[in-house]
């Protein structure tokens, strides 16, 4: 039988007592049990400890819900490969959509298809091969980038990067993952900023002075929620990390990765990029000019 979330209990209903009883309330409670029974419904904390939903973390600590593992086929820019797709969220985005929920379902619910729909930051993991086990897999954890990745842009790279990233872990033979970072628009500042920037960028400022310009820094992304995630997939053990950005290794390590061996991803560069290129190069990026040679 279809579920009706409209006709789904209230949190408190369903609640076994537990403080942290709220994984997808507006779900239908019987599909998330047998989801945590069968471990594609798992709960994390910042270490990537797996927590009970009867046990959930300290005050102010994040926890990470991951559902998956999911198969998806997946042909991008000519590379084809299965991944293992997991989704991943924060348990306070999931409160936040409850309450919200709740309140639209007593007003009569008419909007909370599109809420559902738009206001939780999701992140997903591409898995290739047993990334648990694998020795010093191969990672990307890639920002998200709607005009690249989606849309096909070249006025940055990312969109080559992750077909590219997709590619080297599916040949690698230890296998790796891609973390998405759904929250990583425009370095963190938002799709609606991002264009801002561009028309910015147009009159002649570079990719970390527009920001600057609107009052952003030039680098906000925060990196907690994919360390959290390294700490569960990798358990510790050390994994290579496709970035040419030195600031990444250094935000992991402050999380704890300290096992880290970073490895060169350069892909996508084209007569449309290089300035944008040059100015991460000179704001740190290890990218040589013979780097800027390749198209
Ligand atoms: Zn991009």
């Amino acid at each position: 039988m279809p579920f009706d979330p409209l006709d789904a209990a209230p949190a408190s209903a369903i609640s076994d007592g537990s403080r942290n009883e709220s994984v997808f309330t507006y779900l239908n409670p019987e599909i998330r049990k047998r989801l945590v029974a069968e471990g594609k419904l798992v709960r994390i904390d910042r270490l990537g400890r797996p927590i009970s939903s009867a046990d959930g973390p300290p005050e102010g600590e994040i926890a990470i819900n991951i559902l998956g593992p999911i198969p998806l086929p997946v042909e991008l820019r000519g590379v084809a490969t299965t991944v293992q797709w997991y989704a991943t969220v924060r348990s306070t985005e999931l409160t936040k959509v409850e309450e919200l929920a709740r309140d639209l379902r007593a007003r009569g619910g008419q909007e909370l298809f599109s809420a559902l729909a738009s206001s939780m930051a999701v992140n997903s993991c591409l898995v290739s091969g047993d990334v648990r086990r694998a020795e010093n897999p191969l990672v990307r954890v890639h920002s998200s980038c709607l005009t690249g990745d989606v849309f096909g842009s070249q006025r940055c790279e990312c969109g080559p990067q992750l077909a590219a990233a997709l590619a080297r872990i599916d040949a690698d033979p230890a296998g790796g993952m891609v973390i998405y970072m759904s929250g990583h628009e425009g370095r963190g500042i938002g799709l609606w900023a991002k264009a801002a920037t561009y028309l910015l960028q147009d009159g002649g400022e570079d990719t970390y002075e527009a920001n600057r310009s609107l009052g952003l820094p030039d680098d906000s992304r925060d990196f907690s929620d994919a360390a959290a995630l390294l700490h569960y997939f990798m358990g510790g053990r050390p994994f290579r990390l496709l970035t040419n950005n030195p600031k990444k290794i250094a935000d992991l390590a402050a999380f704890g990765l300290k096992n880290v061996t970073p490895v060169k991803h350069v892909a996508g560069v084209s007569t449309w990029n290089r300035r944008y290129l040059a100015a991460k190069r000179d704001w740190g990026h290890r990218l040589s000019e013979q780097d800027f040679d390749q198209s």
